[in-house]
């Protein structure tokens, strides 16, 4: 088959390797000149297959309003928020306030995680690609007594689904990461073993190099304007150029991985996909001394700030943030996550000098992404990835790879369903 994949972020470059391994004839449009340059370009890096977990959750949204009026606090929202940003939170408190969603999302996404790790580790055996990536292991770290007993209980749903980890003394988290010699607040931590990194940007470059040396076409600058179809097919896309001319290109099939802008293509075939902007923060600066700095990845849980060793680099993250499509990057967000990085690895970067970036976490309502077959036969989603897109792309292209070719998906795909929005 000829398939169309429109979006070159992280996830439509793992479903085109994916399609292409199967034999198919994958063609994948992008309005950029590059791929991964939008939300998969500099994100926390964590490949968290164990992390996963559904953006309506039901605990969060009681600690959601002091965190809204608090300094530091990791969200942070426009006043007043648009009409949009409100219709997204009432969809979060719908889905957050119905009984045990949460703990079936939140094992959909760990299934899906798990699949994912297998996934990019015969991808990566497969082709050796560079991406400054491992799995070396997460650490959570606990900077109160309450939050290293907290996750006593994370570990009882890690054990339940095979997923190893340890719960660490500061003694413990200091021999592995021998760096953290800040004075931030330690109690302990939970590492997340056979978790991984690994700069997405990177990844999503070679990949797309290694794809287009196996015959995928990519066609950059190029904008996906709308999909053609009857009442039972798409027969094909309509692109811009950049030249400003149009052109339709005939598919045999179309998956649509187009992140936050996915909704413009399906509303016309009539499928609303309420996907959100959630905004995030991150900096990438060259270290200074790589003895004082992460050995792997550190969420530090007192600014819920996420540090990660990149090679030679220090990649922090962090926010959650209510602001529409907005790209000012404000000090105040850069302050804080230095805080924290100080604050554990002091001295191993001149922060100052950091590359800053912003981006915007594709998020559904309930959390899941939105992976399945669209409102025509041969139209289907690989999109709503929301803060976990890196981890679960090489999974979620697997997966549709899967239903494209008829066969039955190695995950149980209910959670992600397209249609359940509007049910
Ligand atoms: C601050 C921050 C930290 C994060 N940290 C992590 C992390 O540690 N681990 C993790 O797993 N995830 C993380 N994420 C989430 C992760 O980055 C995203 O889920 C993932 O990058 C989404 O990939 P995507 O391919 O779906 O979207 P994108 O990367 O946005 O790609 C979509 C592509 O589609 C293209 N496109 C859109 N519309 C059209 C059109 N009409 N025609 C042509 N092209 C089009 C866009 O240009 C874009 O390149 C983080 C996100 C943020 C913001």
């Amino acid at each position: 088959m000829h398939i169309i994949v429109v979006g070159a972020g992280v996830v439509g470059v793992t479903t085109a390797y994916e399609l292409q391994s199967r034999g198919h004839q994958v063609t994948v449009l992008e309005r950029h000149s590059a791929a991964g340059n939008e939300t998969s370009r500099g994100n926390a890096a964590q490949r968290s297959y164990g992390v996963v977990y559904p953006w309506a959750d039901p605990s969060m949204v009681l600690k959601a309003v002091p965190w809204l009026f608090k300094k530091d606090g990791p969200l942070k929202m426009s006043v007043p928020p648009s009409m949009e940003t409100l219709r997204f939170m009432f969809a979060t408190l719908r889905y957050a306030w119905s009984p045990g969603l949460f703990g079936l999302n939140k094992r959909a996404m760990m299934r899906l995680g798990i699949h994912s790790r297998e996934r990019f580790l015969a991808l990566e055996k497969a082709l050796g690609l560079r991406f400054d990536g491992g799995h070396q292991g997460l650490l959570h770290l606990a900077s109160t007594p309450e939050t290293l007993e907290s996750y006593r209980e994370t570990q009882r749903l890690l054990d339940e689904l095979g997923i190893p980890s340890r719960l660490l003394t500061p003694e413990q988290v200091r021999e592995l990461e021998p760096g953290m010699i800040g004075d931030g607040p330690l109690y302990g931590a939970l590492s997340y073993d056979t978790d991984g990194t690994g700069d997405c940007h990177l990844f999503s470059r070679e990949l797309a190099k290694a794809c287009e040396t196996k015959g995928v076409q990519f066609r950059y600058n190029t904008e996906t304007e709308h999909l053609v179809a009857d009442d039972r097919r798409i027969t094909g896309v309509t692109i811009r150029k950049d030249d400003g001319t149009s052109e339709t290109l005939e598919a045999d099939a179309v998956v649509v991985s187009a992140g936050c802008w996915s909704g413009h293509l399906t509303r016309p075939l009539g499928l609303e996909l309420p996907i959100y902007p959630v905004k995030g923060y991150s900096f990438t600066v060259p270290l200074k001394d790589p003895g004082r700095a992460p050995v792997s990845t550190i969420h530090d849980d007192n600014y819920k700030v996420v540090s990660t060793r990149l090679g030679d680099r220090l990649r922090a993250s962090g926010f959650v943030e209510l602001n529409d499509f907005n790209r000012d990057i404000p000090e105040a967000r850069l302050a804080t996550i230095r805080k924290s990085v100080e604050s554990r690895f002091p001295g191993c970067a001149d922060l100052e000098a950091a590359e800053t970036w912003t981006g915007f976490r594709p998020m559904t309502p309930d959390g899941p992404a939105i992976i399945g077959r669209g409102p025509r036969e041969n139209l289907f989603l690989n999109t709503g990835h929301g803060t976990f897109g890196w981890t679960l792309s090489a999974g979620s292209a697997s997966v549709i790879s899967q239903l494209i070719d008829g066969e039955a998906p190695s995950v149980c795909l209910d959670a992600f369903r397209p249609g359940r929005f509007a049910e």
